[in-house]
């Protein structure tokens, strides 16, 4: 069974500690936290998650992408375990569009990203991946990724007139 777990809120200082890899894929707690990482990432309407936003240091994130209340124009994709990834290659167009976390709550940012990036990781059957990702799918990708190096979105805001609050982005932006 898996378990929804607590997220970690900013201030947390695993949040700003980069993870280590993972070495072993098959270990039933790798498995077992991919699983409670999926159910998280459901119960909390977000569209990824990192191993660091529950307090686990590891290099592991959950891209999720779904429409739901939080993000109705998300594309649909299987909950997908990345495992060690990386980013090989990326576009030299970078698009800036919204993003929130679900360790910020109740703010959204307008965030320069790569449009487009090549990645690399081990699934979660431990086999290792190669993929192109564009726009919101790539967004999540990097997004996640910053979770492992200990960098938050708020990071990489050119601007604090780039930020807004959850009240504000729904009544502005999503309709
Ligand atoms: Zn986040």
């Amino acid at each position: 069974m898996a378990t929804v777990l607590q997220i970690t809120q900013l201030g947390h200082p695993l949040l700003r500690q980069p993870a280590r890899p993972i070495a072993n894929v098959q270990d039933p707690l790798v498995q077992s936290l991919v699983d409670d990482l999926i159910a998280t990432v459901m119960a909390a309407n977000g569209v990824g998650i990192a191993a660091p936003q529950v307090a686990v240091a590891q290099r592991l994130f959950i891209l999720a992408s779904r429409p739901n209340s939080r993000y109705p124009h998300a594309p649909v994709m299987e909950p997908t375990a990345m495992i060690n990834p990386s980013v090989t290659a990326c576009s030299e167009e970078v698009v800036k569009d919204w993003e929130g976390c679900l360790s910020i709550p109740g703010i959204r940012g307008l965030v320069p990203r790569y449009k487009s990036i090549e990645v690399e990781y081990t699934n979660r059957q431990g086999h290792q991946q190669k993929r192109v990702l564009t726009d919101f799918i790539a967004r999540i990708f990097q997004h996640e990724h910053d979770h492992l190096e200990g960098i938050v979105f708020l990071d990489r805001l050119e601007s604090t007139l780039d930020l807004m609050t959850e009240q504000e982005y729904q009544r502005q932006i999503v309709y």
